[in-house]
């Protein structure tokens, strides 16, 4: 398998001399300084924090990159990777900053941030039901785009609107069409992957471990994956999606046991997802109380929801 281990910092290594690397490992025709900020540049802070999705990470106590590079071209990548060989230097890589930890853009090493903001291009086909969607994009995107070419059409994934599809598809990806189509990994067709000598690799040119690994084992161990090939699925023309919430004085603790023994053994159309939360009771006046809201997405006119009943 074609897996990458990062190097991580040695005190030999200076901003100065990686810098120089990467103008050196970088095309004349797509120069790399356009992309570079250090923090000495003024739009550093603004870069670094538009993609800081959990701010418990956005703290002056946070360790800060070195360097954000917001690549460009697939050039700006392959330098940033040479170079990050070269000098010890470890990379994150981020798409649309959701990771939970922070992993993308913090780190107890010295480190660079290799931002993927600009690499989100969706190219849609309905022809063939299939996209390319480059790993920036986040999922409100790549759903627009297939809605704006046909309103049967749809892809697994995630609910979170400003997820990346970079971290997403690395991890698995769940969403509302999960029972029926499984996760978003399953729908996955092809890749492109920058492995660690800088070469760009498909599907038939990375081989079956290697794919099997961007598709679920945590991309970033792996390379920089630049786009994924997915397979989109057909959905009806009418959806029904609603939710109801109901509270502990509501019957909550037999509908929740109730919910855990029938989920499973609804049709497949039907997804319901069930989050728990407290909030003020409204008839013990200053206490609070548990509430369950049930999230739901039929694939189906209500008529049909109904005979289900
Ligand atoms: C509010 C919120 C809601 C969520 N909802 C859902 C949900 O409904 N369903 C679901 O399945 N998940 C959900 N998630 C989890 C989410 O899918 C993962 O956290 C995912 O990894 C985020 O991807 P990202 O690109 O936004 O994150 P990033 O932080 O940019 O990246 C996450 C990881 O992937 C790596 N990575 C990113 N881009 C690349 C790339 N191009 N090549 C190689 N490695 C890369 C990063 O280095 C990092 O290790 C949610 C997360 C949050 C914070």
């Amino acid at each position: 398998m074609g897996s990458v281990v990062w190097a991580t910092a040695n005190n030999s290594s200076s901003l100065e001399g990686f810098l120089e690397c990467l103008q050196s490992h970088s095309e004349l025709s797509n120069p790399i300084s356009a992309v570079l900020y250090t923090p000495e540049n003024s739009s550093y802070s603004s870069v670094l924090q538009s993609y800081i999705r959990n701010l418990r990470f956005n703290e002056s106590t946070t360790p800060k990159p070195q360097l954000i590079l917001t690549a460009l071209h697939v050039s700006h990548i392959q330098a940033a990777i040479v170079s990050a060989k070269m000098h010890g230097l470890q990379m994150k890589i981020r798409s649309g900053g959701h990771d939970y930890e922070g992993v993308s853009y913090a780190s107890d090493v010295p480190f660079f941030i290799l931002d993927m903001f600009n690499f989100r291009s969706i190219n849609v086909n309905i022809e063939n039901e299939t996209a390319w969607v480059e790993t920036g994009a986040t999922l409100d995107e790549v759903f627009y785009r297939i809605a704006e070419k046909s309103n049967v059409h749809g892809f697994p994934a995630g609910v979170c609107p400003t997820v990346g599809f970079g971290g997403h598809f690395g991890g698995g990806g769940y969403g509302n069409l999960m029972r029926k189509y499984g996760l978003s990994i399953d729908n996955i067709i092809d890749a492109q992957i920058i492995d660690v000598n800088g070469r760009i690799l498909d599907r038939a040119s990375m081989g079956g471990d290697l794919f099997w690994a961007i598709t679920g084992g945590g991309g970033s161990s792996f390379g920089v994956v630049l786009a994924y090939k997915i397979k989109l699925v057909r959905v009806p023309t009418t959806v029904i999606v609603f939710r109801v919430a109901r509270t502990y004085e509501e019957n909550l603790t037999n509908i929740v046991y109730r919910y855990q023994q029938v989920a499973h053994k609804l049709p497949e159309e039907l997804f319901i997802r069930m989050s728990l939360d407290v909030v003020n009771s409204s008839v013990r006046t200053g206490e609070k109380t548990n509430r369950a809201t049930f999230w739901t997405l039929f694939l189906g006119d209500s008529e049909k929801l109904l005979s289900h009943e």
